[in-house]
C-alpha cells in the first residue's frame, strides 16, 4: 500500500515558493516564486537586490528618493523568470506567494508564462494588482488562488 499522506503537486510547488521567500533579506515583505512545467521545476526566485548590488550596500527601507528599496529590489517572479537555466518558461505555471505586481505581470506575459497560482492577494485593491489582472485577462494568462490545505511541514535544519 502506498502512503496516503504525501503532499500534492500544488502543495509541493507552493512550499518551494514559500521556502524560497525565506531567503529574502527584505524586512517587511518576503516573496518567493517557483516556475513549473509538466510538474518539473524550471526555476525559483525571491525578492532581492540585483547581482553585484550587495545586500549591505543598498537600502531595505521604503525610504525616500534614492534611499528607497523600491528602486532596486528585483521581485521574486522576475528573478524566477530570469534565473531559468533552460531559457524558456513558455507555457509554464508560476507559483507565487503574493499576487504579482504590474511590473512582474508584464514579464510573466512577455515570457509566455501561461498560469499564475498565488497564495496571497492582500494588495488586490491597489492599482498595481488591478492592472496585473487587467493585463492577464487581455493576454489570456490564467490565475487562481492556491487552495491552502492547512497542512504544516516542519523541517529540522
Ligand atoms: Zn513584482
Amino acid at each position: 500500500m502506498k502512503r496516503s499522506d504525501y503532499i500534492s503537486w500544488d502543495e509541493y510547488f507552493m512550499s518551494i515558493a514559500m521556502l524560497s521567500a525565506m531567503r529574502s533579506k527584505d524586512p517587511s515583505t518576503q516573496v518567493g516564486a517557483c516556475i513549473v512545467a509538466n510538474n518539473k521545476i524550471l526555476s525559483v526566485g525571491y525578492n532581492g537586490m540585483p547581482h553585484c548590488c550587495h545586500d549591505d550596500d543598498y537600502p531595505w527601507d521604503r525610504g525616500d528618493g534614492l534611499d528607497s528599496k523600491y528602486l532596486y529590489v528585483c521581485h521574486a517572479e522576475l528573478n524566477a523568470i530570469l534565473n531559468c537555466h533552460s531559457g524558456s518558461v513558455k507555457g509554464s505555471t508560476v507559483y507565487t506567494t503574493l499576487f504579482p505586481c504590474n511590473e512582474c505581470a508584464k514579464a510573466i506575459i512577455q515570457s509566455g508564462v501561461a498560469e499564475v497560482v498565488y497564495a496571497c492577494d492582500k494588495y488586490s485593491d491597489t492599482d498595481s494588482v488591478m492592472a496585473s489582472k487587467r493585463m492577464f485577462d487581455s493576454a489570456g494568462v490564467k490565475y487562481r488562488a492556491y487552495n491552502a490545505s492547512g497542512k504544516e511541514i516542519t523541517l529540522n535544519l
